[in-house]
C-alpha cells in the first residue's frame, strides 16, 4: 500500500477500498519505524482526528480527490497544532497560532497532516546539515546528504513515510533534494503559492511547491495550492487552472533547449549519461533537441548570495528574543540580551548570511553589490526569455553530482553554494522548474544514487512542464523505484 502514488491513494480512497483512517495509521508506523531524522514533529492525536474527520466527509460523499490523502510540511510552515522550527533552535519551541495559507488550504481540500518535516536552518542549505535538529539521511544510501533544505520532505516521500510533501525553493530546495531522493518536485512561478505562513528566507525568491512520486501527483496537489492570497502582497490574481489538464498531450514536435552552459567540466560523469539517455527518450516521444545559451549561469551563484542573503538579514532581524523567539537566560543589558539570544539562537551558516547579508547592504556597500546583483539578476531573466524564443522547456542537470557524503562538505560553505549552479537562475527569474528522475549514478562510493533531470518552463507553463513530465513517466519507471 505504501508504494502507491498519490492518485492511486485517492482513487483506493474514493471507492472505499481504504480509510483515511487505514491510511494515516499505516504511514504513522512506518515513521515511527524509520531512522532518517526526516520528521521533527508527530502528533499522531490530531493526524487520526484528521483522518477521522476526512473518513466522515467520505462517507458523506463530498470528499473532493485529495480527501484522507496523508501529506506531510516542511517545518518552514507555520502550524497551529504542531511545532513550527524552520530547523532552527531559535524557534525550538515556536507554535504558531495560525495555519500558513498552503496549510490550511490543503487541510480544507481533506488532506490529511502526518506530522512536521526537518529542514536546513530557515532553508539555507543545500545537503540539510545545517538544521538544529541534525542532519537527515539519504534512504538510498544512509552514508549520503539527502540534499537541502527541504531534504526531510525528499527523504520522507522517497522512503515512503509519505506520499506527499510540501517543500520551499529559493534557490533550488524543491528540485535538488527532491533530485538526490530520486522523486518529483516541483517549484512554481513566483507568486503562484501564497507565502503567507511560510517562514522568510529571502521574500523575492521563496515560493513553495509540492514533492511526491510522480508529476500527476504534483499536479493533484498544485492544483490545491495555487491561488492568490491577499495576505501575502506578492501573491499573484490569476484565472485558477487545472494544472493536469495537458498531461496526456502528444509530445511531438516540442522543442526542448539544453543550454551549453549545464553541460560544462563541472558536471560528473554519471550525472551527463543519465540526462543524456533522457534526452533520448524525449526524442523517441517526438521531441527535438535545440542548443541554446544561458551566458549568465556561472553570475548566478555570486548573485543569489548576495541577494538572498540581504533580504534574509533583513527578515531575520524579528528573531530577537523579544518578538519571536529563543531568548538567552543570562544577560547584563538589553544589547546584551539581543546578543546573546541571537549568538546561541542560530546556527553558523544563518550568521554567516546575517553578516553577509547586512555587509552587502550597508552604505558604501550597497552599490558595489547589492545593486549590481540586481541588474544582474534581471540579466539573468533576460537569458531566458531570448531562449524561450527557441525552445518550448529547457532541460538540463537539477545538480552537478549525485548526493555526496554526509559531511564531505559540511565545512565548506562555498562548496554547498557551488552546487546550487542549475537551480539559482531560474529562482532568480522566478521561473517555474521541476525536478524528475532520470536513473542513477554511483557517487564516489559506488552506490546508487538518484540522478534528476531538470525542466525549466516560461511563466505560467506549470500544466505544460507537468505534461512534459508525465510523458516521460509513461515510458521510465525511475520514478517508481523506492530505496526498499
Ligand atoms: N541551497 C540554496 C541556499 O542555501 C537554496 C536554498 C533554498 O532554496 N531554500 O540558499
Amino acid at each position: 500500500m505504501h508504494q502507491k502514488t498519490l492518485a492511486q491513494l485517492s482513487a483506493l480512497l474514493q471507492s472505499k477500498q481504504v480509510s483515511a483512517t487505514e491510511l494515516a495509521r499505516l504511514y504513522l508506523d512506518r515513521i515511527s519505524a524509520s531512522n532518517l531524522n526526516a520528521f521533527l514533529h508527530v502528533d499522531p492525536e490530531l493526524t487520526l482526528a484528521q483522518a477521522a474527520a476526512a473518513d466522515a466527509r467520505l462517507a458523506a460523499g463530498n470528499a473532493g480527490v485529495l480527501t484522507g490523502v496523508p501529506i506531510a510540511h516542511k517545518d518552514i510552515f507555520v502550524t497551529r497544532g504542531l511545532r513550527s522550527t524552520a530547523g532552527s533552535r531559535m524557534l525550538g519551541n515556536y507554535t504558531s497560532p495560525f495555519d500558513a495559507t498552503v496549510v490550511e488550504k490543503l487541510a480544507a481540500a481533506g488532506m490529511v497532516t502526518l506530522g512536521k518535516l526537518n529542514c536546513d536552518e530557515f532553508a539555507m542549505g543545500s545537503a540539510n546539515e545545517n538544521s538544529y535538529f541534525g542532519a537527515v539521511k539519504n534512504p538510498w544510501d544512509l552514508s549520503a546528504v539527502p540534499g537541502g533544505s527541504s531534504g526531510g520532505s525528499a527523504a520522507a516521500v522517497a522512503a515512503r513515510l509519505t506520499p506527499a510533501a510540501t517543500g520551499t525553493d529559493t534557490g533550488g530546495s524543491i528540485r535538488q533534494p527532491a533530485a538526490f531522493c530520486g522523486i518529483t518536485g516541483i517549484k512554481p512561478t513566483y507568486g503562484s503559492v501564497s507565502r503567507y505562513g511560510m517562514i522568510a528566507f529571502a521574500s523575492s525568491l521563496d515560493q513553495g511547491g509540492p514533492m511526491a512520486q510522480t508529476a500527476e501527483d504534483c499536479g493533484l496537489l498544485l492544483n490545491a495550492m495555487v491561488g492568490f492570497d491577499e495576505k501575502d502582497s506578492t501573491s499573484l490574481e490569476r484565472k485558477p487552472e487545472d494544472f493536469n489538464r495537458l498531461l496526456n498531450q502528444s509530445l511531438q514536435g516540442l522543442r526542448i533547449g539544453v543550454p551549453k552552459e549545464f553541460f560544462g567540466e563541472g558536471l560528473a560523469d554519471d550525472v551527463k549519461q543519465a540526462i543524456h539517455a533522457a534526452l533520448e527518450e524525449y526524442k523517441k516521444l517526438g521531441a527535438s533537441i535545440v542548443e541554446i545559451s544561458l551566458p549568465k549561469t556561472e553570475l548566478s551563484i555570486p548573485v543569489y548570495y548576495v541577494i538572498a542573503p540581504a533580504e534574509a538579514s533583513s527578515n531575520l532581524s524579528r528573531f530577537d528574543g523579544v518578538r519571536y523567539g529563543h531568548r538567552a537566560a543570562e544577560y547584563t543589558d538589553l544589547n546584551d540580551m539581543y546578543t546573546a539570544s541571537r549568538t546561541e539562537g542560530f546556527g553558523d551558516e544563518v550568521k554567516r548570511r546575517i553578516m553577509t547579508g547586512a555587509y552587502v547592504l550597508s552604505h558604501g556597500y550597497y552599490d558595489a553589490y547589492y545593486l549590481q546583483a540586481q541588474k544582474i539578476r534581471r540579466l539573468i531573466a533576460k537569458d531566458f526569455a531570448a531562449a524561450f524564443t527557441q525552445c518550448d522547456v529547457i532541460m538540463g542537470p537539477v545538480a552537478p553530482s549525485v548526493a555526496w557524503d554526509l559531511g564531505a562538505k559540511s565545512d565548506d560553505p562555498v562548496a554547498n553554494y557551488l552546487a546550487d549552479i542549475f537551480t539559482l537562475s531560474t529562482s532568480l527569474a522566478g521561473l517555474p522548474g521541476m525536478s524528475v528522475p532520470c536513473g542513477f549514478g554511483q557517487g564516489e562510493k559506488n552506490s546508487r544514487r538518484p540522478v534528476g533531470l531538470q525542466l525549466i518552463g516560461n511563466y505560467f507553463e506549470e500544466a505544460r512542464l507537468l505534461n512534459i513530465a508525465h510523458q516521460y513517466q509513461q515510458v521510465t519507471d525511475w520514478h517508481l523505484r523506492s530505496p526498499e
